[in-house]
């Protein structure tokens, strides 16, 4: 932090308007980090912190006192001048890393590594599965730990987005570790191919892509042969610790079923959650029932306990009015409720359904944690 009396130079980049609401609106819990790490003040779980202003040198934050009658302002310091527009990504992200170095949280990881395909076949009629190798120190308990995968990997791939080419091709693409495991002789893996000594060691995970007609991502995870070599860009884990009690709400489509199923197979709560899951396809429902429970988790069969309510999505439906209104009126629902939420949709419904879940569960930035997967176009 520093005062303002310290030179400024408003950033002249037209993209900052952008990225200020971008930030404003779905990173408010990265900009309530900033406050804690890097302001003297105090921050509640349900304190706004928004950014007023992008300067050269940094951020200036602006929170709102207690009763929310005035804001103050903090400037929050870049560690590099911006110089170009393409630094402020990368500037911002070091703040991030720093107030989460600092508070002790996971958060991004910018760094390359290499998956190598094994194979890859549907899991249900628009779920792609790759079977990959993972690099050794890929987290096996994580659910949600995705990684943005380089369309331009292996290099005949490059070959493929060259002949779609324009600017606004997709090049980089989010995708989740459905599941990772660790090869132990005498073990069987999920992936019966791989049984053999010599993958001690290794390890294998899923990934789990949703094909939905001609795309970038599709067509990349389609033209993977086995051999291929796969490269990501950054590591991104999600924001899943707050589940771990009280009784959750789980919102996901195709995009975050593969962090759903994982969350399912590792449950340790002693509630079992509510689930939507929606998808286009009522096949692609059929995605929770291949679960790889941990013997533990037999025991406490979450498939029997978890409430899993699947939602047929089509062009018309209003899907923050449809799930509000299946937690009102479905007698199981309305008896519950509900503690924390973790969803991830379409930005429209994200933001629709947040405020909506706000307004009616009461719940803190904390205990509500609903994601962008995907941008409708
Ligand atoms: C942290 C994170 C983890 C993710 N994990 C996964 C994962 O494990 N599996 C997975 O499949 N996706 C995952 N996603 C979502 C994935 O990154 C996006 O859906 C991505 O946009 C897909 O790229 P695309 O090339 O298929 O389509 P885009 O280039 O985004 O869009 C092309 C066209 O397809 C439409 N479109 C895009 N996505 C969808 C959709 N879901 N349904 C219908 N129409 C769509 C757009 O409106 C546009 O018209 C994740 C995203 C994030 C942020």
């Amino acid at each position: 932090m520093s005062h303002s009396s310290e030179h400024k130079t408003p950033l002249s980049y037209p993209e900052k308007y952008k990225f200020i609401s971008h930030v404003n609106e779905e990173h408010q819990d990265e900009l309530a980090m900033f406050a804690e790490a890097f302001t003297d003040l105090a921050i509640e779980a349900t304190t706004p912190v928004n950014i007023k202003e992008v300067f050269v040198e940094g951020v200036e934050l602006t929170i709102p006192n207690e009763d929310l009658s005035t804001d103050q302002c903090r400037f929050v310091k870049f560690d590099q001048p911006i110089l170009i527009a393409e630094d402020l990504k990368a500037q911002y992200i070091a703040l991030m890393q720093k107030a989460a170095k600092k508070l002790g949280k996971k958060t991004i990881k910018l760094q390359n590594q290499e998956f190598t395909v094994k194979d890859s076949y549907l899991v249900t009629p628009n779920m792609l599965r790759l079977v990959v190798t993972a690099p050794p120190a890929t987290p096996l308990s994580h659910p949600g730990y995705a990684y943005l995968f380089d369309l331009t990997s292996p290099a005949s791939a490059t070959e493929q987005l060259a002949a779609a080419d324009t600017e606004s091709t997709r090049k980089q693409c989010y995708y989740t570790l459905r599941r990772a495991w660790q090869h132990e002789e005498g073990q069987n893996s999920p992936d019966a191919q791989s049984n053999t000594s010599q993958h001690q060691g290794e390890i294998s995970a899923w990934i789990d892509v949703y094909l939905h007609g001609d795309t970038p991502g599709g067509n990349w995870a389609r033209s993977l042969q086995s051999g291929d070599k796969i490269t990501s860009l950054r590591d991104y884990p999600e924001k899943i610790e707050h589940l771990s009690n009280g009784q959750c709400l789980l919102i996901a489509d195709e995009t975050s079923l593969p962090t759903v199923a994982r969350l399912l197979e590792v449950w340790q709560n002693p509630i079992a959650p509510i689930v939507f899951a929606i998808t286009n396809d009522a096949e692609d429902s059929k995605y929770l029932e291949n679960l790889e429970l941990q013997e533990a988790m037999r025991q406490m069969d979450i498939r029997q306990r978890a409430i899993i309510i699947p939602i047929l999505n089509s062009p018309d439906m209003d899907l923050t009015a449809h799930i509000s209104e299946r937690l009102a009126e479905d007698p199981d629902l309305a008896a519950l409720t509900i503690d924390r939420v973790w969803g991830a949709l379409e930005a429209a419904d994200a933001k629709a359904l947040r405020k909506r879940l706000k307004a009616e569960l009461g719940l803190t930035r904390q205990d509500m944690v609903l994601k962008v997967y995907w941008r409708r176009q």
